[in-house]
């Protein structure tokens, strides 16, 4: 008897104790919509290293771009004018981690909507349509994606589409992946690899800056951006599309654009 009653405050200490372990480190069990407007704030995750997405700049201390506009008016529809954007760097590699771990609410980070990263996230509506493409120098004489060969080596970043897709359409070229976009600019500069490879927007922010290099071959692939939302966090993602929504409505996604590609409407969502 004594024995069969230890045994049951065992297995009750045991289930409680997993239950709250399960609690308190699952960000599933949140409700990011709720938490958001609790502490008036909103944790996204965005590059740090892109120009005209989002780039650290040095002498403010300030990250700016296209995603930290678009995260900012986000916020403040769902928030209001008091609501606070809060900036926490990602790369491609470590972006869905951090959303997994909860460390974010949302990656608003030059992110391509796809069928393998939605087993693992949800994606808002498409705010940004870009296609991959190649960096290389003005001097060379690669034209795109076909003239690739095995002599050639392509610089990618690891944990993006862009790595992926390179490796499909130049099966023949060999593949560097680096850790960011600054480092893969680096390595081309530095004669490392032949060509780089990603979305062309984040390309023209490097060419745009750097005229010794040039986009050759227009556009391999279909890259639709997304933020991302953790699974289960209906809520929430349903806020974002519905301040997308408004802010196509009201001019303010039109005005963003227009701040950072304004001589370029191949990205313009409609
Ligand atoms: N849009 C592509 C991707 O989501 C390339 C840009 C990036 O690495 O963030 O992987």
């Amino acid at each position: 008897m004594r024995k069969k009653t230890f045994f049951s405050y065992f297995i009750l200490g045991l289930a409680l104790f997993g239950f709250a372990g399960c609690k308190s480190g699952n960000v599933a069990d949140l409700n990011i919509l709720e938490t958001a407007e609790t502490s008036n704030e909103i944790v996204w995750g965005v590059k740090n290293d892109t120009r005209l997405f989002g780039l650290m700049d040095i002498p403010s201390r300030e990250v700016k771009g296209f995603d930290i506009d678009i995260a900012k008016a986000i916020t403040e529809k769902i928030l209001g004018r008091d609501g606070h954007a809060n900036f926490v760097e990602v790369t491609s590699k470590t972006r869905i981690p951090l959303l997994k771990n909860g460390n974010i609410d949302a990656i608003i980070a030059t992110m391509t909507i796809s069928e393998e990263r939605k087993k693992q996230v949800d994606f808002s509506d498409v705010y940004f349509d870009a296609g991959q493409s190649l960096l290389v120098n003005k001097d060379s004489d690669i034209q795109g994606v076909d003239t690739l060969d095995e002599n050639d080596t392509v610089l990618a970043v690891k944990g993006s589409t862009s790595a992926v897709n390179i490796r499909k359409a130049s099966p023949k070229a060999k593949i560097l992946e680096l850790e960011n976009y600054a480092e893969a600019f680096t390595a081309l500069q530095a004669g490392q690899g032949d060509a780089m490879t990603t979305d062309n927007a984040i390309l023209l922010g490097m060419a745009s800056e750097n005229p010794d290099y040039k986009l050759v071959g227009g556009t391999f692939t279909e890259e639709p951006y997304g933020i991302a939302i953790n699974k289960g966090q209906d809520d929430f993602r349903k806020a974002v599309n519905q301040a997308l929504k408004e802010m196509h409505e009201d001019g303010t996604y039109d005005e963003i654009y227009e701040k950072w590609f304004p001589n370029d409407d191949t990205g313009r969502v409609k």
